[in-house]
């Protein structure tokens, strides 16, 4: 019966012929008699699109909405997508709804090894543009186009504010378009490198693939094109990576970091880095620094790890993770106060968060436990 009613419309009785404009057309049909189309609780499909007309009864009744045909734009995932970009990136770990994790081969510390990681550290020891395959684990399906996005970024505060970006020498001899770019994905047609408008931090992301059948894992291949020595570049400075899994849009689904040292003997740095931790290790408990979700396998390995304190140096800066606000801010005085000694004594001689060594005023760097000094 409403079939009828809407029978009874104009629109189906002589439709002008008219090579006029939508808008000529609508305010020709819809008149007075708009009270007779049926309302929006009709069941659903009835009338094609006119159902949607009918969504809003006071759009109708104002005219013709020239914009109610306009798609919706779509988020381009092209050149013209920002990632959410913060001054400061980042650097804690967030396996998110999807479960993100990163699992690295063991790949040992032989001499000739180019690539390996160090679980106690949380360190990824490689060669200059030699390839390190990460394992990228998810607990349930990902949207469809989400990608993996690599990000270096220095780990201390005093040049996390720098981006990072390969040293002039090593850009000067490369022709690829994105030569400045610390951070390459291998083997994979569908890397794409960014840099940021804003902030000009540079990233590569490539579109996650799921484990192939029989498998639990996606494999990403990343090279690092510079060493950590290089001057002019990251000049001994350490970085984090910094792997985000996010939707096409750029919307942040998970994150994972590590730190990255890339040097000539990745397997005699890693034992000689893992050595120094070990001993100084009892110390600093305190500074523990938050780890990659272990592999579901690697239990014992959990507990190794908690007796880490990975530092190559004093300055190495250390994320602690506080249960409970008023700890937090005791912690956090205490910290404070300790930066402005440091400050203070910076003329004379430093007062280490970890070690109360005082170091000659000429600047040299301080000693390591149980290391000679070239004068002694
Ligand atoms: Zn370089």
């Amino acid at each position: 019966m409403e079939e009828q009613s809407f029978e009874g419309l104009p629109l189906s009785q002589s439709l002008p012929l008219s090579q006029g404009s939508f808008r000529e057309l609508w305010e020709s049909v819809v008149t007075a008699s708009i009270s007779t189309i049926p309302t929006a609780n009709e069941p659903q499909g009835t009338f094609g699109h006119m159902d949607m007309l009918l969504m809003n009864e006071q759009a109708l009744t104002d005219g013709f909405d020239e914009n109610l045909f306009e798609l919706i734009p779509e988020v381009s995932t092209k050149d013209g997508v920002t990632p959410p970009a913060s001054t400061v990136p980042v650097t804690t770990d967030y396996p998110g709804e999807y479960g993100f994790q990163l699992r690295f081969q063991k790949s040992g510390t032989a001499k000739s090894v180019t690539s390996t990681y160090s679980e106690l550290l949380n360190k990824l020891y490689c060669q200059l543009a030699k390839t390190s395959p990460i394992e990228v684990l998810v607990s349930k399906e990902l949207p469809p186009g989400a990608v993996l996005r690599a990000t270096a970024v220095y780990k201390k505060t005093e040049h996390v504010a720098e981006v990072v970006r390969r040293c002039p020498h090593h850009q000067n001899e490369d022709a690829a378009e994105h030569r400045s770019h610390l951070i390459r994905v291998e083997g994979s047609q569908r890397a794409q490198y960014f840099e940021n408008a804003h902030t000009k931090r540079q990233s590569v992301t490539v579109p996650y693939e799921p484990p192939q059948l029989g498998s639990e894992i996606t494999t990403i291949l990343l090279s690092f094109m510079c060493n950590s020595s290089c001057m002019g570049g990251m000049n001994r400075r350490p970085i984090l990576t910094i792997l985000t899994l996010e939707t096409p849009e750029g919307l942040v689904l998970g994150r994972r970091c590590f730190e990255v040292r890339v040097c000539a003997c990745p397997g005699r740095d890693r034992k000689t880095e893992e050595e120094n931790s070990a001993k100084n290790g009892t110390k600093q408990t305190k500074k523990r620094k938050s780890t990659p979700a272990p592999a579901p396998d690697a239990t014992s390995i959990k507990k190794a790890k908690s007796a880490s304190s990975a530092e190559e140096e004093d300055k190495d800066v250390f994320v602690l993770h506080v249960r409970g606000r008023e700890r937090y801010e005791m912690l956090k005085k205490i910290n404070d106060g300790q930066e402005l000694l440091d400050k203070q004594n910076k003329t004379k001689s430093k007062v280490s968060v970890k070690q109360e060594i005082a170091v000659p005023s000429s600047g040299k760097r301080l000693l390591q436990r149980g290391e000679k000094s070239d004068s002694d």
